[in-house]
This record gives structure tokens, C-alpha cells and sequence, in this order.
């Protein structure tokens, strides 16, 4: 035990030395441009890791597989500069390098049975050791997105592991100075890191290194029933954040909602969300599910289990609420109605009153001049789409007004903005809005768009709540590109003023974009599955449900071949905690 603590404390002084000493000796030799290549890639950090490990681990195994892990890495990272190609190659090289442990020996060899027996694995060992290994890796991996963040999980993983050898009854000789290396190093990485004293640290040649090594670890050093329960650990790390943020954006919309009567003494709780605040957050939620690990393998009375559980959920919840209140303000010190737009991800958001949005509407269609204002409907899948695709995101900036369709995009700008949507605008409603434009004034109608009994329906419907709408024309929504000049021809011959293109997100913006200087209309808008609800084929989703952001969830059930898109959902959250951890770093360094 002595000589273990002695190991420990001997790595973390060597590790502490070299990221104390390294920036004033890069200094020196900076004028080599290798060198400091190297120090900015992190390479001679994963370096100087290497050298301690081979240090301090004399079992010959263990010693073989640290020998093979580094050289691959650091060798590709002297060849390949760029960075983008880097983590392709780094791929297919994690890929061999784990195919290579697996094969010579690291294994998991046996699965201990619920009830204490042992189950061989025997001809299946090496298949599932190198899908083990290659998940966790490729998990890890994932965590590099933020700056720390893979060092700051790694490091409590670790620590866990560390735990589990020295209670567990079997012990690899290797792997208590393989753990006690590791341990430290990766604590002091991630400190430093937070600290931003030191560049190279986040760099994909040590992740992709420190994750096998972990990956590593977790075969010698741990019973396979910790390994098992690191693996459930390892999922929830992805999904308990992508949870609590989720919950976090629908909880500043609850707030905002229910907060007060009076709109302008509604409470709004100002974030801290910066990248070291995240990081905090993060390794503390993996801490808390360390703890309930380890109360889980050494715990024999339930009741003392679930207390302690509940203990570590409640300090988390309180940590967590200090880590990111930082204050709430009033909506009446920040609300200005002068202001009709946001921003969010470089689009440009109507966030004002319907009825204000009507007005504008009125105001063009009233105006002699007969330029195309494009009004397009954006749902938080479709803002997703625009970060993912800059064509597409080009067609939303175009566009004259974007409203907001869908209660993702008002609880995205709560939880961005200081001065949010003030409300949600549905696309189908708007719709109605325009009809009583063409109604009132006598604006006629074009729609394009659906199947051609669907729009019949539509229209028949639509007859009957605005008797006196002024339809120039309709055309169903199947139809080849060839076919578009004439379809345009045929809209400019009706007179039309509004039209209505209802082809589905993206195909209906794409199609107004590219003959928007073909057509003669003034207003035309992208008005998706509209016409499908309008007549009558689909159920409009209760308003309740609309309101509290489960709209997808609906339309999923009664469309299940809609699956596919509700995947973007998380990815979408991730991409709004980019934008708020971008926003927050940037106020930090202007405020510090
Ligand atoms: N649609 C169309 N032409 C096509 C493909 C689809 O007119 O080539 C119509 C389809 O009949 C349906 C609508 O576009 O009425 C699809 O709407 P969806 O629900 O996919 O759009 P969202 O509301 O998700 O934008």
C-alpha cells in the first residue's frame, strides 16, 4: 500500500513538472518549428506519458501493449499536418492498434454470472474484447468536442478503477502502476487544461491515446463486473447531459411561461455556460455516477444504497445549480419591443406578435411594387439542418421574414438570448392569416404542393372558412424539374399574389429559391404538410402538446416513417449547447 501511494504521488509530481516546466523550455526552443508543432499538437505531452508509464510498469505484458499503443500515434502525428485528415487516419488507427492488443492477449476471458459462477467466453473472447474496447474508445473520442472534457471523465474513471483494484480479490500485477500512472496524469491534464495554461492538451493524438489506454485498463486492471458497470456509466455520461440540457432549455420555457402573469416581471435565470463551467458540470455528473458505482460494489444493505444515492443526486442538483445560476433578471430590464428580429445561428428570427407579423403582410401585399418576399417557417429540425448544411442555411438568410414554427425554436431563443420570441407562430395558423389577407383585400392565391386529392380536399375545406378567398389557381406537388418553367409561367398567368408551396422542407425552399427571380408574386411562403392537416388527411397535434414541445412526438406516432428525422433531436440540443458555451466564452473573456 505504501509503495502504491509512493507511486502515485511520485507520477504526479513527474506529470505536475513537466506541464510546470514545458512552456518556458518550448520558449527556448520555439525556433524549431517541429518543436513547437509538436507542443501545440499535444504530442510531446502524450510523449513524456509514454515515458512514465514505461517507467514505473515492470510486468512484461503490460509493458508490451503500453509499447504498442504510443509509437503509432506519435509517429502519424510527426507525418500528417493537417488536421482534418489527421482524425480521419486516427480512425482506422485506433481500429489496429485494438485489433493488435486484442490479438496479443488483451482479452476479456470469462463474464462472472449473476449468481457467482463464471461464464468463458472462450472462441467469442476476442470478438467481444475488441467491440468493448472499440465502443469505449469511440465514446470517449466523442467527448473531445469540448476542450478537457474526455480528460476531466477519464481521470474519474480512472480514479473508479482504481478503487475497484484494490478491492477486488485477484489482482494483474501490472495494472496497479498502470492505474496509479494514469490516475494523476489525467487529473493534472484536465486541471490544466481548465486552467488554459497550456496549449495541445485537448489535442486528438492524446485523446485517441489516452481513451485506448483506458480502454486498456479496464480489461487488466478491473473485474469484469466493473468493467460491465463502466460501460453502463460510460452511456449515461452521453445521455444524463444531453438530458439535464434538454431539461435545462425546457425549464427556463416553464419559467418563462408560468414565472408571472405580467410579461415584463417574468423571471429569466441567466446561465453560466462557459466551457470550464461544462466541464465542472460534466466530471461532477460522472463523480456522482462513480460514487453510485462504487456504493454499488461494496454496499450489502439496499437501504443504505438508496440513501446514499439520493445524497449524491441532491449535492449534484445543488452543485449543479451553483455551477450554472448566475443570476436571474427581470424580462422588464431587458425587454424592448422596439426590436422585431434575432439571431440565432446566423439566421434571422421574427421574434414579435403575430399580429404585428400580419401587419407587415398586409403592408407588402398593399404596396405597388412586386418584389418576391420569400416567408419561410422554421422548426428546431429545420434550424438543425441550416447548421448542417450552408446551402441551405444561405436560402433561410435570404428570406424576407423567418417565423417561428415549433416550440423548439422559442425555447432555443429563451434559453440563447436575453431578449427571446416573444411567441410561437404556427406555420398551418399563418396560413389562415394570409387567406384572410386575400379574403378581406382581395390578394389572390396560388397553391402548389401535395397530393393531388389532398389539395382538392384542402381546398374544399378551405372554401368553407374563407368563402370569399380569391384562388388564382393550384397544382399538385409532384413534378420534375423540366416541368418547373412551365408551373411558373402558369402561377405568373393566374395573377397570383401569395403563394403557397406546400413540397415538404427542404424540397420547398430549394424550389422557391431557385425560381424566386422567375416569379411574379409578391409573397410565397414554404408552408410544408400544411395542406395534409388543412384537409382534413392528418390530425393537427393538440395544442397542449404543441405548446410543450412534443409535437414530433406526435407526428412520429401517427407517421412513424418520420423516425429518422426525430434522431436529429439530441444533435440539435448539442449544437444549441456549442452556440450558448460559445456565446458564454465569449462574454467571459470580455468580462472576466
Ligand atoms: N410533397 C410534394 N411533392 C413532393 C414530395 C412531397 O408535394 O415531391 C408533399 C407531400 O404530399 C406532403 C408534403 O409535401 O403533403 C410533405 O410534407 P412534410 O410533412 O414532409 O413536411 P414538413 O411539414 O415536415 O416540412
Amino acid at each position: 500500500m505504501a509503495i502504491s501511494i509512493l507511486i502515485y504521488l511520485k507520477s504526479l509530481f513527474l506529470v505536475w513538472f513537466w506541464l510546470e516546466t514545458s512552456p518556458y523550455l518550448f520558449r527556448v526552443f520555439s525556433r524549431f518549428a517541429l518543436v513547437s508543432r509538436l507542443q501545440q499538437q499535444g504530442t510531446l505531452d502524450c510523449l513524456i506519458l509514454y515515458a512514465i508509464l514505461c517507467y514505473f510498469i515492470e510486468t512484461e505484458s503490460v509493458n508490451q501493449w503500453i509499447h504498442l499503443i504510443f509509437p503509432p500515434f506519435l509517429i502519424l502525428d510527426l507525418l500528417i499536418k493537417d488536421r482534418s485528415v489527421k482524425l480521419h487516419v486516427f480512425f482506422w488507427l485506433e481500429i489496429l492498434v485494438l485489433g493488435m492488443l486484442v490479438s496479443f492477449g488483451l482479452n476479456i476471458g470469462f463474464i462472472t454470472n449473476p449468481d457467482g459462477g463464471l461464464y468463458f467466453l472462450e472462441q467469442y473472447a476476442y470478438l467481444l474484447s475488441f467491440f468493448w474496447l472499440l465502443f469505449l474508445v469511440s465514446l470517449l473520442n466523442l467527448c473531445n468536442f469540448l476542450d478537457g472534457l474526455l480528460l476531466g471523465i477519464v481521470s474519474v474513471i480512472c480514479h473508479t478503477f482504481l478503487f475497484a483494484i484494490f478491492t477486488q480479490p485477484s489482482l494483474n500485477e501490472g495494472a496497479i502502476p498502470f492505474a496509479l500512472t494514469l490516475c494523476p496524469a489525467c487529473f493534472l491534464f484536465w486541471v490544466f487544461t481548465m486552467l488554459g495554461e497550456k496549449k495541445g492538451l485537448a489535442s486528438p493524438v492524446l485523446s485517441s491515446t489516452i481513451a485506448i489506454l483506458v480502454g486498456a485498463l479496464s480489461v487488466v486492471a478491473t473485474s469484469k463486473k466493473v468493467a460491465l458497470l463502466s460501460l453502463g456509466m460510460t452511456m449515461g455520461l452521453f445521455i444524463v447531459p444531453i438530458l439535464f440540457f434538454a431539461f435545462l432549455i425546457f425549464y427556463t420555457h416553464i419559467q418563462y411561461k408560468f414565472g408571472s402573469k405580467n410579461l415584463a416581471d417574468k423571471p429569466q435565470a441567466l446561465w453560466r455556460f462557459t466551457t470550464t463551467s461544462v466541464n465542472v458540470f460534466v466530471v461532477l455528473a460522472s463523480l456522482c455516477l462513480n460514487f453510485i458505482l462504487v456504493c454499488a460494489m461494496i454496499m450489502e444493505n439496499l437501504l443504505w444504497f438508496v440513501a446514499l444515492c439520493i445524497f449524491a443526486c441532491i449535492m449534484f442538483l445543488k452543485l449543479a445549480k451553483r455551477i450554472f445560476i448566475k443570476k436571474r433578471i427581470r424580462y422588464r430590464d431587458i425587454f424592448f419591443t422596439s426590436q422585431d428580429h434575432i439571431s440565432l445561428f446566423g439566421i434571422r428570427i421574427f421574434r414579435g406578435h403575430r399580429n404585428r407579423a400580419v401587419e407587415m403582410m398586409r403592408t407588402i401585399l398593399a404596396s405597388p411594387f412586386t418584389a418576391v418576399h420569400h416567408v419561410v417557417t422554421p422548426d428546431a429540425l429545420c434550424l438543425f439542418r441550416a447548421t448542417q448544411e450552408p446551402s441551405f442555411k444561405a436560402i433561410l438568410q435570404k428570406a424576407y421574414i423567418a417565423i417561428p414554427d415549433g416550440a423548439g425554436v422559442l425555447w432555443t431563443s429563451i434559453f440563447l438570448k436575453e431578449r427571446p420570441i416573444l411567441e410561437r407562430i404556427p406555420g398551418v395558423e399563418f396560413v389562415h392569416d394570409l387567406l384572410n389577407l386575400s379574403h378581406t383585400s382581395g390578394h389572390k392565391v396560388f397553391l402548389l404542393g401535395a397530393r393531388e386529392d389532398v389539395l382538392e380536399a384542402a381546398i374544399q375545406k378551405l372554401y368553407e372558412r374563407h368563402p370569399q378567398m380569391k384562388l388564382a389557381g393550384h397544382r399538385n406537388g409532384y413534378f420534375s424539374e423540366a416541368e418547373e418553367e412551365d408551373i411558373i409561367s402558369q402561377i405568373n398567368q393566374s395573377g397570383a399574389e401569395i403563394l403557397l408551396v406546400a413540397m415538404g422542407v427542404p424540397r420547398q425552399e430549394q424550389f422557391i429559391d431557385r425560381n424566386r427571380h422567375l416569379l411574379k408574386v409578391k409573397i410565397v411562403m414554404g408552408i410544408g404538410g400544411s395542406l395534409d392537416v388543412l384537409s382534413g388527411r392528418l390530425r393537427r397535434c393538440p395544442k397542449v402538446i404543441q405548446d410543450y414541445g412534443f409535437e414530433w412526438l406526435y407526428r412520429t406516432i401517427r407517421e412513424p416513417w418520420r423516425i429518422s428525422r426525430v434522431y436529429a433531436l439530441p444533435m440539435y440540443i448539442v449544437t444549441v449547447l456549442k452556440e450558448k458555451l460559445s456565446l458564454g466564452d465569449a462574454q467571459e473573456k470580455e468580462d472576466p
